[in-house]
């Protein structure tokens, strides 16, 4: 039988399943513990001395107690620090991004996905590096800055050089003020050789979502193809590691596995990261399953409600303090919105997760990986965030800079992230409001950068912030570095 230990870097060793059955049992014995819990939250809290804030963080043991807590006034005061959490680290600030499918050619079987192998009414495609140049061009249009490219696994149609093409092809792209200064990469797990290829092509995070961590379930929902290798997949952030990549996001697939299962696992797959490499994830995905061409979601029998779903991001939050939370278009406004105050940090917007889906005037269905419950403009998600006093970010710098992987970590567990993040994320803001809004965002755009401006701390970082956001306004500067 295997036996926990967070060092090894075999799969059933770090994410032990008998380990996540003594959790489960241990959070459900201590859920009305009154005293326990009050000690657990003590310890998440942010304290604050003269270096900055910074916060502990919590086990997956403890963290599974606060989620199994039934007791309201305590759920009232998980979601608050949640909240004082996010806001401690990440301020008001919530980075953009947008998916580019770029192939939906796959040659697994997996049961939740319609681009699994045997689904043969699906349009397959693949975008040539041309049709490419034209998605790019389109995401510029709209103001977009930061990519996360999607391909489906299959080494003859979509090989790594395939994809370290398009890479190069994404990051040439300058199309008037336009530029895509992030590339990162959710495609399937693969070996050290391949990590160190990307790596090489400058990207951002690797993504991949572990799905579940239940071995067994995994297996039946992966019956055929590479990525049933539980093993395989569940080890690949430390090939991706191995290879160089220093930023590394993980996600369960909400709905397939139970919940208490999937959240034990993920937070020890990050003290994993952690305890061997250093770093734990840069961030964590929440993708929840959705109706898709021949994919019901309903034959799916661990769906979870929203008011759960809302709790395990703000558990999340507070176990894993410093790691990004992304949320998708997966889920509707009402959602996000509700997400966002419970820990989110990274949210899509404009999202077509069809192949080729960005030039098309309507949303596309017929290659499609999943419906998209939040279907607005970038326009109109820009100022709904702004509306709600968030200040919407297409900042890039901290990878840009270098900043990476535990030299992000450490800049972040001092607070000092804030310092550059705040005014970065201003002037990146105006060139959007400056290159792409509409007059409506623009003039609700321009009063928050006013009043945040004023916010900025260092007189000296306050004065340069403001002379950029000037030249911004009043020519074609854009100063790539952001
Ligand atoms: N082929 C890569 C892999 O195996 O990891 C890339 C993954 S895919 C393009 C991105 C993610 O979409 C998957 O990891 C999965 O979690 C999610 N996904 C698949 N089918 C879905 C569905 N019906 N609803 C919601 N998300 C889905």
């Amino acid at each position: 039988m295997a036996v926990y230990n967070p060092k090894s870097l075999k799969a059933e060793d770090f994410i032990n399943h008998e380990e996540i059955l003594a959790t489960i049992q241990y959070a459900e014995e201590n859920k009305n513990n009154v005293e326990l819990i009050r000690q657990i939250l003590d310890k998440a809290k942010p304290v604050k001395d003269a270096k900055g804030t910074t916060c502990k963080g919590l086990t997956h043991r403890e963290a599974s107690v606060l989620l199994a807590c039934e007791i309201p006034e305590i759920n009232e005061e998980i979601s608050r620090l949640a909240e004082e959490i996010k806001l401690a680290f990440y301020g008001n600030r919530i980075v953009m991004f947008a998916p580019l499918y770029l192939s939906n050619y796959c040659i697994n079987g997996c049961v939740y996905c319609p681009y699994h192998r045997k689904n043969k009414h699906i349009a397959r495609k693949k975008l040539t590096q041309d049709e490419i140049r034209q998605e790019v061009i389109a995401l510029q249009d709209m103001g977009h800055k930061r990519l996360a490219i999607e391909a489906g696994e299959d080494p003859k149609n979509n090989p790594i050089e395939y994809i370290l093409e398009s890479i190069k092809t994404i990051y040439s792209i300058k199309h008037k003020n336009g530029a895509i200064r992030r590339v990162n990469v959710n495609i399937a797990a693969t070996t050290v050789e391949e990590y160190r290829m990307l790596k090489e092509a400058g990207i951002g995070t690797y993504i991949l979502f572990q799905e579940t961590y239940n071995k067994e379930s995994y297996e039946q929902l992966h019956p055929t193809g590479p990525k049933h290798d539980y093993a395989y997949h569940t080890e690949a952030m430390d090939r991706a590691m191995e290879g160089g990549i220093d930023d590394v996001g993980l996600g369960v697939l909400f709905g397939l596995e139970m919940y208490k299962y999937e959240f034990a696992g993920i937070l020890m797959h990050a003290e994993h990261l952690e305890a061997v490499h250093g770093v734990g994830p840069h961030t964590i995905s929440v993708p929840r399953v959705k109706r898709a061409d021949d994919i019901d979601p309903d034959v799916f029998d661990n769906g979870i409600p929203d008011e759960m779903f809302e709790k395990i991001i703000a558990c999340i939050r507070i176990a894993v303090p410093y790691t990004g939370m992304i949320i998708s278009t997966r889920e509707s406004e009402e959602v996000r919105k509700n997400a966002l105050k419970k820990g989110i940090s990274q949210i899509s917007g404009a999202s077509r997760t069809s192949v080729g889906g960005y030039t098309e005037e309507e949303r596309p269905h017929d290659s499609e990986q999943f419906d998209v419950s939040d279907q607005r403009t970038l326009d109109e998600v820009v100022k709904w965030l702004m509306d709600m006093g968030y200040i919407p970010s297409f900042c890039t710098a901290c990878y840009r800079e270098g900043r990476t992987g535990d030299r992000f970590m450490s800049l972040c567990k001092t607070g000092q992230i804030q310092n550059c993040c705040h005014p970065n994320a201003l002037m990146t803001l105006c060139e959007y409001l400056q290159d792409y809004a509409s007059d409506e965002t623009k003039k609700v755009g321009y009063d928050l950068i006013e009043r945040e401006l004023e916010k900025i701390p260092r007189e000296r970082t306050k004065e340069i912030a403001k002379e950029r956001i000037e030249l911004i306004k009043t020519s074609d500067s854009r100063d790539f570095r952001f």
